[in-house]
């Protein structure tokens, strides 16, 4: 008898759970369903971008521009880098990715922030690195003194999210700047601002003031949330050359379709109306955060495009309530992140969290956040 054995795949897979995306909302008659589970940005890409993608441009035959030359012009004019400390990437994703690659193996540990984003695990784990997931604060913020404590000399990578998804509040400046000297100055630090334009907090971490400071920071980025282009998978990062240049080697070539290239340099070149509409969401977002807070809540501070539920051990019975309403949340376990969506969508929230209260009342017993600005 032949014996089939499995097909051999590296052992580190079994140490991660794979990345799960946000659900597609349930059909619910007369109700219109809105997907409030991946951070999307409900507004219309600007007229300019979707005018730039129904242009013909280049033939499907021709490779894209592979150094992304124009983008990354257009990214150095308007945060005021050289290009050369610019890279443009299938997404902040596999910017992520890349970063790993570059610093981590299986002789190297990786710290970050839990929970935070999915993909940390599922990056580093892959990496074989060790990981060092280091649980937030109970009001949803980064404990950056056990972060810095779990910084040892095999230390490859680390993560920061300002705002961090999936909680919400962001990292103060001069608290990072700490963090950065209290660091060896050859660990990579990543700070991941995927939402950096939705921030309203004037004390939050401003990477672009960091990053000339110190040479091994890198700020992670993306088109996908504020300039709402997730379905065009780009990203870039703003670092010093020589991370740059590691980088260069370990991204996929070709990554970024010349369309995809082309539409966000054309948002960038109506950043200020991609960063007023930002502040429009930012405004609901406030108001939203507000009103559940109101309802008994204790919504963490909230600096992104969502708002965050600690609901622990009721995420599911939430979920569940919300799928019920045609409304897909992110469930994670120790909560549910709702995305900042259209105004229905949002009403629709409210009632339902207001209901939900009624029907668990023990919820509203957690100790109010002190993130209310
Ligand atoms: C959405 C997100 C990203 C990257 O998304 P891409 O679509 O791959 O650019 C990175 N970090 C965080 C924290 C995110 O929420």
């Amino acid at each position: 008898m032949v014996t089939v054995d499995r097909t051999r795949l590296r052992a580190e897979l079994q140490t991660f759970p794979p990345y799960i995306p946000g659900r597609a909302p349930q059909e619910v008659p007369g109700l219109t369903p809105y997907r409030l589970s991946s951070n999307e940005n409900h507004l219309d890409p600007l007229p300019a971008v979707l005018e730039s993608l129904a242009q013909p441009g280049e033939l499907p035959s021709r490779y894209p521009d592979d150094a992304a030359v124009a983008l990354r012009a257009r990214i150095g004019e308007v945060f005021g880098v050289p290009p050369e400390r610019t890279i443009v990437t299938a997404g902040a994703s596999e910017l992520l990715v890349a970063l790993t690659q570059i610093t981590s193996d299986n002789r190297t540990e990786a710290v970050y922030p839990w929970p935070s984003f999915e993909m940390y695990p599922q990056v580093t784990g892959l990496a074989g690195a060790v990981r060092h997931e280091v649980p937030l604060l109970p009001d949803g913020q980064h404990d950056l003194d056990a972060m810095a404590a779990a910084v040892t000399d095999r230390t490859g990578i680390v993560f920061l999210c300002s705002p961090n998804n999936p909680t919400g509040p962001v990292l103060r400046h001069d608290e990072v700047a700490r963090f950065l000297d209290a660091v060896p100055s050859h660990v990579l630090v990543v700070l991941d601002e995927a939402y950096w334009e939705f921030v309203t907090d004037p004390d939050a971490a401003h990477g672009m003031d960091l990053v000339d400071e110190y040479p091994n920071l890198v700020l992670a980025r993306t088109f996908s949330k504020a300039h709402g282009l997730a379905g065009l998978r780009v990203g870039y990062a703003i670092a010093q050359e020589d991370v740059i240049e590691g980088l260069l080697k370990a991204v996929i070539p070709f990554g970024v379709t010349q369309p995809s290239q082309r539409a966000a340099a054309v948002s960038l070149d109506h950043h200020d109306e991609v960063l007023e509409r930002a502040r429009a969401i930012a405004g609901v977002r406030d108001e939203v955060a507000d009103a559940l807070r109101d309802q008994g809540w204790a919504v963490p501070q909230a600096q992104g495009n969502f708002v965050w539920l600690p609901l622990g051990e009721l995420s599911d019975a939430y979920e569940e309530a919300a799928s019920q309403q045609a409304l897909a949340v992110r469930n994670l376990d120790a909560g549910v992140r709702i995305s900042i969506g259209p105004d229905e969508a949002l009403e629709r929230v409210l009632e339902l969290s207001r209901a939900f209260l009624e029907e668990h009342p023990d919820q509203a017993d957690h100790p109010r956040s002190s993130g209310r600005h």
